[in-house]
């Protein structure tokens, strides 16, 4: 067996420790006689691991006891629309606009209310973050909605926007868990999983319970309220439980790490690893303003696109996979998430190093 270095962003590269644990509970999760795939969500052994999973979270990212923690499905995608059906009741909302995911939750958005465009960066194909500290904010808006680390472009927030009071709603799909966040600043925090916690199939939404309600746009269905799943600890219905598992052992994995501060230093490092390098190319280039940039997903071109295509390919061959840009953007992407190693950075900028050698 051997393993390549998975540069994808989503679903992306887990920790090979939580994988191997995964692999030796299998058959027999701790004496229980059957895999956890196998088991009632009802029962005791399926309860200790959803409970020790939302402890270990709720310790990761010290989240308030006011705030509740679920674990629900149909992907980072799904909560376009739930949000506004569950926060929307004046039916007016501001959207920040810095990429494709940000882009569809408005346009979600817009079936069930108003939606304002407060500030975009789409007039630079979406490569900086636009300055959000004194924007105007609409006066009856519910909530303010960023998507806070741009997977397909490469930046992220640095500081939170201003939002003079009103709800802060972020999608963090692809920053979730790579630093410490203050929780207590946004109403809603959500992200899939399966861009920097575990398997695809699971979302996790931290929520303030306020906002938890009844109240919610007519005709929403029982399974898109936040309140059906707040009421139930997230076992309303059938929850992705082998998912669930999966995110529990990466919670463990960080806790074992030193927390989210020590997490946060090892993805600088990684980051700088590869930009320094970008920085100093002669044939490489970073697509993205410096001080927006992401320590998650590193896009970057040649300005060739057969070179970037001939690099994609001869990268593989060297076993450094998944480094094609998004469709939209081209070039390439590195996705170097929490479970990415420093020896796979390395791997790729010596990679670079050697290409640009003979290409240049
Ligand atoms: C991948 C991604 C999504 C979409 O996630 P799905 O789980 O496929 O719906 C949304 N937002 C961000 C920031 C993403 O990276």
């Amino acid at each position: 067996m051997s393993r390549v270095y998975n540069f994808s962003a989503g679903p992306a590269v887990l920790p090979e420790e939580v994988l191997k644990s995964a692999a030796e509970e299998m058959l027999d999760y701790n004496g229980s006689g059957m895999s956890v795939m196998e088991m009632s969500h009802r029962g005791k052994v399926f309860q200790e691991i959803i409970d020790t999973a939302e402890a270990d979270l709720r310790e990761l990212m010290n989240i308030p006891d006011n705030y509740k923690v679920l674990f629900l499905q149909g992907g980072a995608s799904q909560q376009f629309a739930m949000i506004p059906m569950n926060l929307m009741k004046n039916k007016v909302a501001d959207y920040i606009v810095t990429g494709q995911w940000a882009k569809k939750a408005a346009a979600e958005a817009a079936k069930y209310g108003k939606v304002n465009k407060i500030a975009s960066s789409e007039d630079k194909t979406f490569s900086y973050i636009p300055d959000c500290s004194d924007l105007t904010i609409s006066e009856d808006a519910d909530y303010v909605y960023i998507c806070e680390n741009n997977t397909i472009y490469g930046t992220k927030f640095k500081a939170l926007p201003n939002t003079k009071g009103k709800i802060l709603v972020a999608d963090v799909s692809s920053c979730f868990l790579s630093e410490p966040v203050d929780v207590s600043k946004y109403g809603v925090i959500y992200g899939g999983v399966q861009k920097n916690i575990g398997p695809a199939g699971v979302v996790i939404v931290i929520i303030r319970e306020d906002l938890i309600t009844e109240d919610v746009l007519p005709g929403t269905p029982t399974m898109l309220m936040y309140k059906t799943h707040a009421d139930e600890n997230s076992l309303y219905n059938t929850p992705p439980s082998y998912g669930i598992y999966i995110c529990g052992k990466v919670f463990k994995w960080l806790k074992n790490m030193g927390g989210l501060e020590a997490v946060k230093a090892r993805n600088e490092n990684k980051a700088k690893l590869l930009y320094d390098f970008l920085d100093q190319s002669k044939l490489f280039k970073g697509t993205v303003e410096p001080k927006d940039r992401s320590l998650m997903n590193v896009p970057f071109i040649t300005g060739n696109a057969e070179l970037d295509e001939k690099f994609v390919k001869e990268a593989k061959a060297a076993r450094l996979e998944n480094l094609k840009g998004h469709r939209s953007v081209g070039g390439m992407r590195a996705s170097i998430y929490n479970a990415m190693p420093y020896e796979g950075v390395e791997a790729l900028v010596a990679f670079m190093k050697k290409f640009e050698e003979e290409n240049l």
